[in-house]
């Protein structure tokens, strides 16, 4: 239940200070309420639309489409079915990274937004996107949300990893009115040792939150420290699980904790990708606002859709970006495809899960208290400009050393290095920490690369 001032906030203040930055997102939301209940087939035909659109534009104003379309001798219309967008190829990260110029559209709409991250890989890409790809990608937001009970206005506790330093003043501010409008509170979900959990579930108890949005390996530490301590001391507060995979006994811990669990998969390129719904069973995608594909890899290297309950490659179109388009992009993730089953919950929109891939192993630091290896995700996504691959490697002595591929030169500037040097001593107090320079760092036998390895002695 909403309090007044929440109700007020949904109703009242959040449209008007939408609406003032010129932002649709409250009317964006009300019309993603509407299509989930198309039919599969209708949504798929709403795809199909924006798909063309796409296409065209792509076609006529980058020169990477351009090339691509002539080189398969195609032109835009040949694109008749979703089933046709396989005639174009896959868009993996290092051509992500060598066309951004070439995919840039020279008509408007232009992009608005830029910005970099490093995904699950530890490497970065930089992705730019229009107006109306951002509004979309809130509303979409807003909409998952929504399936797990956070509404607007809802006093929300954020469990997450914070990037090292704002970007600038400007944004600073605007975050934190953001923030103060929206009533989220932030807590970093980095430290887990015993000192940390207790001050969280402290937190809880004086802030009361009406739901919870959190890294999944962090929320379920914390769910374990407060049924061992007998800490729970409120009603149900659910709790919206990202950034990693959401094991099933992490789920059932952190149900006991503080209440139902809903799952989320996104990725900063792209934003929401899909989400839980009441029923629980697997995650619906955002059909309305890019095309989610999920692809197994044949034997002689070519790409087939994964048949029902098959895992396979994500790979994802962007339907709303045209201002620097991503067309069937391989975030890096799997996911197991679910086929065209009805979801109880009557939504029409198709599921995939469980999202494999997305497993960030714990840290220690140097008095032994275990640190979440995602920080360092949030680190590589901004340090981009200096560096093309990254991996952090704990060693079986305890000492960490970061793996760097650096973009110009052999190293890192002096201005990083110091701002490495100091993340690793924030977040890692006491522990030996080096930065060592390669020239490559090798995918693992299953063809990944683990943004965070920590060693173990052999068996
Ligand atoms: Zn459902």
């Amino acid at each position: 239940m909403l309090d007044l001032y929440g109700s007020l906030l949904e109703r009242a203040l959040f449209p008007a200070y939408e609406a003032v930055r010129g932002r649709p997102t409250v009317p964006l939301t009300r019309s993603l309420a509407k299509t989930e209940r198309w039919s599969t087939h209708e949504l798929r035909d709403l795809q199909l639309g924006l798909l063309r659109r796409l296409l065209r534009h792509a076609y006529l104003y980058t020169s990477y489409y351009r090339q691509l379309f002539v080189e398969r001798d195609l032109v835009p219309d040949d694109i008749q079915s979703l089933d046709d967008l396989r005639r174009l190829p896959l868009l993996d990260r290092d051509t992500v990274r060598l066309t951004l110029e070439t995919r840039t559209a020279t008509a408007p709409p232009h992009w608005v937004i830029k910005k970099s991250t490093s995904g699950t890989t530890g490497q970065p890409v930089v992705v730019k996107y229009n107006a109306e790809s951002r509004h979309w990608r809130d509303a979409t937001r807003w909409r998952g949300y929504g399936w797990g009970g956070y509404r607007i206005g809802m006093r929300a506790l954020h469990y997450w990893g914070f990037p090292p330093k704002p970007e600038s003043w400007l944004k600073r501010h605007k975050t934190a009115l953001d923030r103060f409008l929206k009533r989220d509170f932030y807590v970093d979900c980095t430290p887990r040792s015993d000192d940390a959990l207790a001050a969280v579930a402290r937190r809880i108890r004086e802030l009361e939150p009406q739901v919870m949005v959190a890294y999944s390996s962090g929320a379920a530490a914390l769910a374990r420290f407060v049924i061992a301590n007998g800490l729970r001391a409120w009603r149900d507060i659910p709790v919206l699980l990202g950034a990693e995979r959401l094991w099933p006994a992490d789920r059932m811990v952190i149900e006991q904790a503080f209440g139902p669990a809903f799952e989320t998969y996104g990725c900063r390129e792209v934003m929401m990708v899909a989400s839980e719904c009441e029923a629980h069973d697997g995650m619906h995608t955002s059909m309305e606002t890019m095309i989610v594909e999920v692809l197994v890899r044949e034997r002689d290297g070519r790409m087939r859709p994964a048949r029902a309950g098959e895992a396979g490659e994500v790979a994802i179109t962007d339907l709303h970006n045209l201002a620097c388009p991503m067309i069937r992009y391989i975030t890096g993730d799997v996911a197991v495809a679910r086929g065209d089953a009805p979801c109880a919950c009557g939504r029409g929109l198709v599921r995939i899960g469980p999202v494999e891939g997305r497993v960030t192993e714990t840290l220690r630091d140097g008095m032994g208290n275990a640190v979440g290896g995602l920080v360092f995700n949030v680190l590589f996504g901004v340090m981009d400009h200096v560096a093309r691959k990254f991996q952090v490697v704990q060693k079986l002595d305890g000492s960490v050393i970061m793996r760097v591929v650096p973009n110009i030169g052999d190293r890192l500037p002096d201005k990083e290095y110091r701002a490495v040097h100091d993340f690793a001593s924030k977040y890692l107090p006491g522990a030996r920490f080096s930065v060592e320079y390669v020239d490559d760092i090798p995918l693992t036998a299953a063809g990944k690369r683990k943004v965070v390895v920590v060693e173990k002695p052999a068996a």
